[in-house]
């Protein structure tokens, strides 16, 4: 059971990236807001989904909690230490409890590597692989834990699924035994059937290992069944955030309506009463968001003061909190 004992705090973290143009691309004409002031924490043993389109901010969110991305102002705790200025080799030793899990596990990596050299290639890169045989111990026992034949380590990564594919980046992640992974829309390219093992995969992984995730996904189907906790992002902003149970049966904010409008019914006669609410129109341009709500040109519900002023998240029971003018 997750205890209410934070591992990451956020505070009114914001990202923003410089944008260059003119004509040879060198002049500053504008800043993306890529974060815009959120605050959540993540406590330990749970899981935090974190949903929105794309553009929205989750996976600069993401990045940022692991510092791979440079934070423009606020601060991020983890395991109780501020480690929002730490310098590369200051970070070092915290990383390794720290690990990302992609969407595209080998995105990033040389084709040519055997699936055991990329599974224990960050014991190498972190100088704690120990002698031959405790390494090869060690990759066996993390491709097992996965639930891969060990002698599939031999092969490269072409010759995987992609829910193999998955498996082996899950193992990599675990490497160096972490206790957070930040995990980017792990499930999202793969078939719905795959998507639930891998899910079942984490969810024991999570038991055994005591493992605290943040878990990043672009539609509120996907995290249903693993969060604890739901955070939903729009244009940089948390707009909502709740126990599962709260966001799924109560949902307040417009767009957090609209999202779950979009998930199938596991009844069918749910199913036919099912209303979609479409959303409008797509997310507008970060670089240039909508003053007051960011959300109100696509918002059924916007009323004349939610195009001038911008509504701050509040809590309405225990554990839900919303950002909208209507509550
Ligand atoms: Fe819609 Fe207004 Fe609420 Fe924004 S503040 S979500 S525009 S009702």
């Amino acid at each position: 059971m997750p205890q209410a004992e934070p591992v990451v705090v956020v505070e009114d973290l914001k990202v923003e990236f410089p944008v260059h143009g003119g004509l040879l691309g060198g002049r500053r004409i504008g800043t993306v807001k890529a974060v815009n002031g959120i605050n959540f924490e993540v406590n330990r043993g749970e899981t935090l989904g974190v949903v929105g389109e794309s553009g929205c901010g989750k996976t600069t969110t993401g990045l940022a909690i692991l510092r791979m991305v440079d934070v423009t102002s606020g601060r991020i705790f983890f395991d109780g230490k501020d480690i929002t200025s730490l310098k590369r080799a200051a970070m070092r030793p915290l990383r390794r409890k720290m690990q990302m899990v992609y969407q595209d596990p080998f995105g990033a990596l040389d084709p040519r590597m055997r699936v055991k050299d990329i599974i224990g290639e960050p014991l190498i890169a972190h100088g704690v692989s120990g002698s031959r045989q405790a390494y090869r111990e060690r990759v066996s026992e993390l491709m097992e834990m996965v639930g891969l034949d060990v002698i599939m380590g031999e092969r490269y990564p072409h010759e995987f699924s992609g829910g193999q594919r998955q498996r082996i980046g899950i193992a990599r992640a675990l490497a160096l035994r972490p206790t957070l992974l930040v995990c980017d829309e792990p499930v999202s390219a793969l078939d719905v059937s795959i998507q639930a093992q891998i899910i079942n995969l984490l969810e024991a992984l999570q038991d055994e290992l005591g493992l605290t995730y943040v878990f990043i996904a672009h539609d509120l189907s996907v995290v249903q069944h693993i969060s604890d906790r739901v955070m939903v992002m729009y244009l940089g902003k948390v707009v909502e955030i709740a126990s599962r149970r709260d966001l799924y049966r109560d949902p307040k904010h417009p767009y957090t309506q609209a999202l779950l409008s979009a998930v199938p019914m596991p009844s069918p006669d749910a199913e036919v009463e099912r209303e979609v609410v479409l959303l409008e129109g797509e997310v507008p341009s970060p670089l240039n968001p909508p003053g007051g709500c960011p959300f109100h040109p696509r918002c059924s519900m916007a009323r004349p003061d939610c195009r001038e002023s911008m509504p701050v998240l509040r809590t309405q029971d225990a554990d839900h909190k919303v950002a909208c003018h209507l509550y």
